[in-house]
């Protein structure tokens, strides 16, 4: 495994971390969805003893059973080997004593007496006014990490530069998540923030390397200006991990197969590994990737459930796929759903907790207008 340093923790982290949001799972006679414990603790353990030793989660995850699971899968030694790192629901706090409950909480689940990394998760200008500041967050960041329940202090995020970089300015991180992939390089923090970052020693975790999947597979025209060397997955990655701010680059593996392939690009991996041409070949991908009309949603659910039973991060995928692999593909994912977007009221509860600002209802009934057409 390569290793990187950690901004200025001091902390020696693998180029390649797990992250907890895609475990494998399981699904009981009620359609309830549970994480698959033995499966994931395999997962785990094999990642830890390959060398990998930054594990993400968040106390969002499948409700609370990620962090249940990792807890578990830490047992045997397997605790002493690794950096956890997880998140607190900035969503969820209503008072500042909320964040000391769900961080014991935390604790408790992960069966720890320490967290290495904590995070505000999916930080935003909302959450960042409404919540961080309002709750006097940062003071009780401060607070755990004195009296030794974290280690270090950061944030995900999900906003702009300008927002990014207030962040900056008025809290000394010890480090953030951030999406950074070819496609999005220029979103959210976008490429100037990570560098920003990186300026200040904040160590830098990457999350979204293969845009929600959509770089894994891409459309047909994306996929044929990649040369054919490397896989389309070893590309995403390798873009990531060729720039020097870069500390880890996450995987949401959920089996052992993809494990070991990402095992062996980390290890393949270091800074400043692409040529001139390779950075142009990204740029033509690009190029004509934002030709394509997508809904810019990640499938992360924070807008779930919707009142109307609408699975609206599934509208969205069966939506991009148009223009990504056609109007078969597209249809065939479309009829998955039970509730179709002509169902949606217009409420717009779901756009308050999209990170990603998708105009929801107004995307429905264009999705509506459009399957309606194609049928
Ligand atoms: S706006 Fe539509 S999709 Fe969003 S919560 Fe309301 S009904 Fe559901
Ligand atoms: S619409 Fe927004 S909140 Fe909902 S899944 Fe997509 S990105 Fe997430």
């Amino acid at each position: 495994m390569q290793y990187r340093n950690f901004g200025k923790t001091g902390i020696s982290i693998s180029s390649l971390g797990i992250g907890t949001k895609r475990l494998p799972t399981t699904i009981d006679g009620n359609g309830r969805i549970s994480v698959d414990k033995d499966k994931s603790t395999e997962i785990i353990r094999k990642a830890i003893d390959s060398g990998i030793n930054y594990i993400d989660s968040a106390y969002s995850y499948y409700d609370g059973e990620a962090e249940k699971m990792l807890g578990s899968a830490l047992m045997n030694g397997y605790r002493e080997k690794v950096y956890i790192a997880t998140k607190c629901p900035l969503w969820l706090i209503k008072s500042p004593e909320d964040f000391d409950r769900i961080l014991d909480e935390q604790l408790e689940r992960l069966q720890v007496d320490y967290i290495d990394f904590y995070m505000f998760h999916s930080m935003n200008s909302i959450n960042w006014n409404d919540v961080v500041l309002t709750y006097r967050l940062l003071d009780k960041m401060d607070e755990a990490k004195k009296s030794g329940k974290i280690r270090f202090v950061g944030f995900s995020y999900h906003d702009n530069y300008d927002m990014f970089e207030t962040a900056l300015r008025i809290y000394d991180w010890d480090f953030c998540q951030i999406q950074m992939n070819y496609l999005n390089y220029d979103k959210e923090a976008t490429f100037e923030g990570m560098q920003l970052a990186y300026s200040k020693g904040i160590g830098i975790v990457v999350m979204e390397v293969l845009a929600e999947g959509k770089l894994a597979n891409p459309p047909v025209n994306v996929a044929n200006t990649l040369w054919d060397m490397k896989s389309a997955v070893e590309w995403a990655y390798d873009y990531v991990w060729d720039k020097v701010a870069v500390s880890v680059a996450l995987t949401g593996v959920n089996n052992l197969e993809h494990l070991q392939e990402n095992i062996i690009y980390a290890n393949r991996s270091y800074t400043g590994m692409l040529f001139p041409k390779e950075e142009a070949m990204f740029l033509t991908a690009k190029e004509i990737y934002d030709t394509i009309p997508l809904v810019n949603c990640n499938k992360c659910s924070y807008c779930m459930p919707c009142p109307r039973g609408i699975n609206i991060p599934r509208v969205f995928d069966a939506y991009n796929q148009l223009a990504i692999k056609g109007k078969e593909e597209a249809l065939k994912l479309y009829s998955t759903n039970k509730i179709k977007a002509n169902q949606c009221s217009g409420c717009k509860t779901c756009e308050k907790a999209c990170p990603n600002r998708v105009k929801i209802s107004e995307q429905m009934k264009q999705i509506d207008k459009i399957f309606s057409e194609i049928v």
